[in-house]
């Protein structure tokens, strides 16, 4: 995500509750609760669980459905960071076009292939925004691409812009959650998730739908934020990190984070190959300055103001994205993988 985005809890673990028992994905190895506000204790209750789920979802389809049009004023159809040369000077015309870049850095990455007997026919696109991505890679691959976002706005818009771009027949959006995809397994032969990971309150729960609807051989590419790897002596994050990082959930409406080490921890534990994995950090520090800078206008300022108290309270945490950047707390990540044959 980007975005003017919030709630949190800066712990790394998941958990997957099932009948019996809560099953956790992490570090530590032991079933643990998450609790909003960063901290996570020892088996808490399930129907709790399931509440604080819920109570996400709707702060997230409510903050997503107020501040994307003001996104979109601003910044246009892209809803993440742009991919820079590290100490580039950038202009502001320079903005959109890092945006470009960093999808097609993202599917270089993976290694994702334009000749015509391999490339992907079909996509999904997982917390797709407005849809820039899902018809940039359509028309990139001539591919069918269907979006999902919990935003009833941005799924309107996301299809309203496909209409006007000639895109109708490629590509379509839905409300749907990412954790209980509307999908049969192995559909697609591109999964992407672009900067909607840091919102799913369930790591595993999250990574096994993106494997699930993945097609024999399909690469499945994760951008997202994640906090730094911790140190094998370190069991979390430590205090003054935990409360930097609760502060940009409680803005953005995000849960607990978790590190790069544990998504590929997932990963492979889903049994998924060529998992790899680069730290993007320094490749997107000009973004948040030029957000803010873009928030402090005049048209930045009256459409926060007229836009409502979410997209406010997103745009009071940008600050502490830099922070957190500096710090090294938080990372910008990217990790991709292949399903099985
Ligand atoms: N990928 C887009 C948008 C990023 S913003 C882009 O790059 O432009 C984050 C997106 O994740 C939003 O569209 C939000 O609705 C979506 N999202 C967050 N949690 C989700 C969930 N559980 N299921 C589906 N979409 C989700």
């Amino acid at each position: 995500m980007i975005s003017l985005r919030g709630a949190c809890a800066s712990t790394l673990l998941t958990t997957t509750v099932t009948r019996h028992s809560i099953f956790f994905a992490g570090s530590n190895l032991q079933p643990l609760k998450r609790l909003r506000g960063g901290a996570i204790r020892a088996n808490g209750s399930l129907a709790v669980n399931a509440a604080d789920d819920q109570r996400l979802k709707k702060g997230i389809a409510e903050f997503y459905d107020e501040s994307s049009g003001i996104w979109e004023n601003i910044w246009g159809e892209h809803m993440h960071h742009g991919f820079y040369d590290p100490d580039a000077i950038v202009q502001i015309s320079d903005h959109r076009s890092a945006q470009i870049r960093m999808i097609e850095q993202a599917l270089l990455f993976a290694s994702v292939t334009e000749d015509s007997s391999k490339k992907p026919r079909s996509i999904v696109d997982v917390g797709c925004g407005i849809g820039g991505s899902s018809r940039y890679v359509s028309r990139k691959y001539g591919a069918e691409c269907c979006g999902i976002t919990l935003s009833p706005v941005q799924a309107e818009r996301a299809q309203a812009l496909a209409t006007a771009q000639g895109l109708a027949n490629k590509v379509s959006f839905q409300v749907a959650d990412a954790l209980n995809q509307p999908f049969p397994d192995g559909k697609f032969d591109l999964v992407w998730s672009m900067e909607s990971g840091e919102h799913m309150p369930d790591k595993l729960k999250f990574v096994s739908e993106l494997a699930r609807v993945a097609a024999p051989g399909a690469t499945i590419i994760i951008v997202t934020w994640c906090h730094r790897d911790l140190y094998p002596t370190e069991e979390s994050l430590r205090p003054d990190e935990k409360r930097l990082l609760d502060k940009i959930c409680d803005g953005f409406y995000l849960p607990a984070w978790c590190s790069t080490a544990d998504y590929i921890k997932l990963l492979e534990s889903l049994s998924l190959e060529d998992i790899k994995a680069a730290d993007w950090s320094d490749n997107v520090a000009p973004f948040w300055p030029a957000v803010i800078r873009s928030a402090l206008t005049w048209d930045g300022l009256t459409s926060l103001l007229r836009s409502g108290w979410k997209t406010i309270r997103g745009a009071l945490v940008m600050p502490l994205m830099i922070e957190g950047f500096k710090k090294g707390v938080i990372k910008f990540s990217i990790i991709t993988c292949r399903k099985p044959e």
